[in-house]
């Protein structure tokens, strides 16, 4: 049996979301008309305390939505240069929402309040781009899944709130942080005005995100979803999984966030490795091979002839993610694996 780390997307729906997938009920719901759709965006926006919701077909599609939906072209985005928004979605805030990236240095996925304090531009010099939106990402994915403190979140929202600048939070793993802080999920959202979640990482349905927001701003969104092909009729039928995920699937990311503490534990052990993260805060593992005489790409195929399956951060770091299909045996016999290759490199 494959052990699959590579990332928390690749869990399988249960068989309670395909059993809500069998008997979901469906409209068109370019039209609005499909219940299970209506009914999943409206528990998303309840859940998360704002307005409306909007299901999308992926994070990627939802985080440009927030900015299409909030920003005019030219300009300026304020955001973490290793946000996924701006490291991972094949440059469209540039290419499709005509936006201009200010990029901060970010630590833990904190970028610091003087440098986005000094960077926003609310002028009305005609030859400066004004700061049309700040992005912060919680819990954060290059950094190894790091949570983003509660007053962290309180200054930038303060800064920014102050100057009228929205703030959208791209909370693909928003639970991973609101389980393990134990907060309510609106203790973090009351921070943002808009907020995108995953459906299909560690809460296991199929496919799909949902961004919400205020309703003016969820209802352009909708408009530039349409725009780029993502209306879509029968959507019920992914969404019953959806439904699902969000009903029953939250908490029990505590079992991958102790398996993920678990494996740091045991790699952290070897001499030969490093935890980038070394507080390991939610379901990722980092690690540094820099001491070892083999790359990421030698490292991940050993580790793969063994039926072990990570991804590939640069050629000195591979990246572990726990999930609901990752057992805490799964993550012994890994930590025993990698144990035994790094001795015999
Ligand atoms: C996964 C992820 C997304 C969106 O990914 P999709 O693959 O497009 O669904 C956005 N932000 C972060 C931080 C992510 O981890």
């Amino acid at each position: 049996m494959t052990i699959d780390l590579r990332s928390d997307t690749v869990t399988q729906p249960t068989e309670q979301m395909r059993e809500a997938i069998l008997h979901a009920e469906v409209g068109d719901d370019v039209y609005g008309e499909d219940p299970t759709i209506n009914e999943l965006q409206e528990q998303a926006a309840a859940q998360l305390g704002k307005e409306a919701g909007l299901f999308v077909t992926s994070g990627t599609q939802g985080n440009l939505l927030a900015v299409l939906s909030q920003t005019e072209r030219g300009d300026e985005v304020i955001l973490g240069e290793d946000s996924h928004l701006f490291y991972s979605e094949t440059g469209s805030l540039a290419a499709i929402a005509g936006v201009q990236t200010r990029t901060l240095e970010s630590v833990n996925g904190q970028m610091t309040i003087e440098r986005i304090a000094k960077s926003i531009r609310t002028t009305t010099d005609l030859h400066q781009p004004k700061t049309g939106l700040v992005c912060l990402e919680n819990t954060h994915a290059r950094s190894g899944g790091s949570i983003l403190p509660l007053s962290y979140m309180e200054k930038v929202a303060d800064l920014a709130g102050g100057m009228n600048i929205p703030i959208h939070l791209d909370g693909s793993r928003l639970f991973n942080a609101s389980v393990r802080l134990g907060v309510d999920v609106q203790d973090i959202t009351q921070y943002a005005g808009t907020v995108l979640i995953c459906l299909s990482k560690g809460l296991s349905a199929p496919m799909g995100s949902i961004l919400v927001g205020d309703q003016p701003t969820i209802n352009r969104a909708r408009r530039w979803r349409k725009a780029l092909g993502g209306g879509t009729r029968q959507a019920g039928i992914v969404g019953a999984a959806g439904q699902v995920a969000l009903a029953s699937m939250v908490d029990r990311l505590a079992i991958d966030h102790t398996n993920a503490e678990v494996l740091a534990d045991g790699l952290h052990r070897l001499p030969e490795l490093r935890i980038i993260n070394e507080e390991v805060h939610s379901n990722i593992v980092i690690v540094s091979l820099e001491q070892l005489p083999i790359d990421a790409t030698l490292f991940i195929q050993r580790l793969k002839d063994q039926g072990i399956l990570v991804s590939r951060m640069n050629e000195r770091q591979v990246r572990l993610v726990t999930h609901r299909e990752i057992s805490r045996a799964d993550v012994e016999r890994v930590v025993r694996v990698i144990k035994e290759m790094v001795q015999e490199v």
